[in-house]
């Protein structure tokens, strides 16, 4: 009989608490700052320097590029940009190398898929994927 007293009196104590639950994923969860989640990848703003390839940590992005076709311009644009996200470790190197901010992080970490293969992102992708970039990071 104590135990059940002792039971309800922790529970009403408790309903008047601040919860410390959300209701995910109808509510999204709040973030730190500095949260290093999918990158969003600008194409107008790469330069076709490869830094990101180059360090990489796991070799998980691939980009092709073709000489600028305005010939008032130097230079190459960017043709394709791939990431697999099999073995991204979001590690945050390529955005910290990045000269022109072309690839940043964002608050992004939902990336569950039936299908290894659809963890491979290509340019279009990740250009589209701009729903959670950070305010800093938005053009
Ligand atoms: S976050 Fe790290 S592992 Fe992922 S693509 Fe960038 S450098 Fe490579
Ligand atoms: S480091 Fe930036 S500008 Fe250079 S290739 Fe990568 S995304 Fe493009």
């Amino acid at each position: 009989m104590f135990g059940l007293a002792k039971g309800l009196a922790y529970t009403l104590k408790n309903l008047s608490r601040k919860k410390v639950t959300y209701s995910y994923p109808d509510e999204p969860l709040p973030l730190p700052d500095r949260f290093r989640g999918i990158q969003k990848f600008y194409p107008d703003k790469c330069i076709v320097c490869n830094m990101c390839v180059n360090i990489c940590p796991t070799d998980c992005i691939q980009l092709t590029g073709v000489k600028n076709p305005d010939p008032t311009k130097k230079g190459k644009v960017i043709s394709t940009y791939d990431i697999n996200f099999e073995i991204c470790i979001l590690c945050d190197l390529c955005t910290e190398v990045c000269p022109t901010e072309a690839i940043v992080m964002t608050n992004k970490f939902e990336l569950a898929e039936y299908s290894r293969d659809e963890l491979f992102k290509d340019l279009q992708w990740l250009d589209e994927n701009d729903q959670h970039v950070r305010k800093e990071n938005k053009v």
